[in-house]
C-alpha cells in the first residue's frame, strides 16, 4: 500500500468532492489531539465545502467547548451548534460543586436562535466507572428535559450503556428529534431505534474492516433515519484510520454508507441533507 501524500498540516489528501452537498451530523472544531497544531476554523470550513460538506454540526461539551461553540455559531454560517455537558464532564462538575451553575449556563446559552442540538449527552459507561452511573443518569434524563422545554433537538453518546440509554429515554420520554451520535449499536438496537423514530448517524468507523456488526446495523437503518457525521478530531474513515479527521474527509463514510446500502451516493446524500434539515432546521440565517 502506498502511504497517501500528506496535504497540509499532515492531514490525509482530500478525497472526491460529493455529488450533491451533504452536512457533517457532528464535529468538534475546538478539539485539538495532542501533537496537533490547533486548527482554523474558517480553513476547516472551507476545505469541507470544497468537497461538497457545506453545513456543520459544531458540538461544545464541556463549559470552554460551550463556549467556542457560541462564538462560532455566531461568526460563521455554515455552523449550527450543539451544546450539552458531556456524560464523562457530568460526573467531574459534580464532584467539584459546580455541577448547578454549570446547567444554568448550559440553559441559558442554549436558548440562542444558532443552538440547534442538546447534545452529545447520554451515558459512558467505558471511559467513567460504577461510581458515576447515578449522576450520569441524572444528568442524562436533565438534558433530556432541557431539550424537550427549549424545542431542540438532541444528540446522544452512547458507549457501552444501549440499553440504559433506551430505557431512560423510554421513561423520560424521547425528544421528537432524537439522534443517536456515532452510532455504535447492533441490528437489534438499530432496530429499536428505528422503531422509535430515531436518526442514527454513521461515523467514520462505518468503514472500519472489523465492523460487520455496525453495517449491519446500517443496512436496517431507512434513509429517512440517517446521518453522517465525522466526530472529528477522531474517527477518521479508512483508509485514514489513526490520522486526525476533519470534516472534508465526510465523502470516504458516505461513499462506504451507499456501499452497504447498495444505494447510488446521490441518493444518501440527498438522504442525509433533508434529514438535517428536517431535525435541525435551515442553515440559512433569518
Ligand atoms: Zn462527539
Amino acid at each position: 500500500m502506498t502511504p497517501a501524500p500528506s496535504g497540509h498540516r499532515g492531514l490525509p489528501e482530500a478525497p472526491d468532492p460529493l455529488p450533491i452537498d451533504v452536512v457533517d451530523n457532528h464535529t468538534h472544531l475546538d478539539i485539538t489531539r495532542e501533537g496537533d497544531e490547533p486548527l482554523d476554523v474558517a480553513e476547516a470550513i472551507a476545505r469541507a465545502r470544497a468537497v461538497g460538506v457545506t453545513r456543520l454540526v459544531q458540538v461544545g461539551c464541556d463549559l470552554d467547548g460551550i463556549a467556542f461553540t457560541m462564538d462560532a455559531v455566531d461568526r460563521h454560517p455554515e455552523l449550527l451548534g450543539g451544546i450539552a455537558l458531556h456524560p464523562n464532564e457530568v460526573p467531574r462538575l459534580a464532584a467539584s460543586g459546580a455541577l448547578e451553575d454549570a446547567y444554568a449556563e448550559v440553559e441559558r446559552l442554549a436558548a440562542h436562535e444558532r443552538v440547534r442540538v442538546i447534545g452529545e449527552t447520554g451515558l459512558d459507561y467505558y471511559r467513567t466507572g460504577p461510581e458515576g452511573v447515578d449522576v450520569q443518569q441524572d444528568g442524562f434524563r436533565w438534558h433530556i428535559d432541557l431539550a424537550k422545554r427549549l424545542g431542540k433537538a438532541l444528540q446522544i453518546h452512547d458507549r457501552d450503556a444501549h440499553e440504559d440509554v433506551l430505557r431512560i429515554l423510554d421513561e423520560e420520554g424521547a425528544p421528537d428529534r432524537t439522534v443517536l451520535h456515532c452510532f455504535s449499536g447492533d441490528l437489534t438496537m438499530a432496530r429499536e431505534c428505528v422503531e422509535r423514530g430515531y436518526l442514527l448517524s454513521f461515523a467514520g468507523t462505518v468503514t472500519f474492516k472489523n465492523a460487520r456488526g455496525l453495517r449491519d446495523a446500517l443496512s436496517a437503518t431507512p434513509l429517512e433515519n440517517l446521518l453522517v457525521e465525522t466526530d472529528a478530531p477522531y474517527l477518521t474513515p479508512s483508509p485514514h484510520r489513526g490520522a486526525t479527521n476533519a470534516s472534508y474527509l465526510v465523502p470516504l463514510t458516505v461513499r462506504a454508507i451507499a456501499g452497504v446500502l447498495n444505494v447510488d451516493v446521490p441518493t444518501v446524500c440527498r438522504a442525509v441533507s433533508e434529514n438535517a434539515e428536517r431535525v435541525y432546521g435551515s442553515w440559512d440565517r433569518a
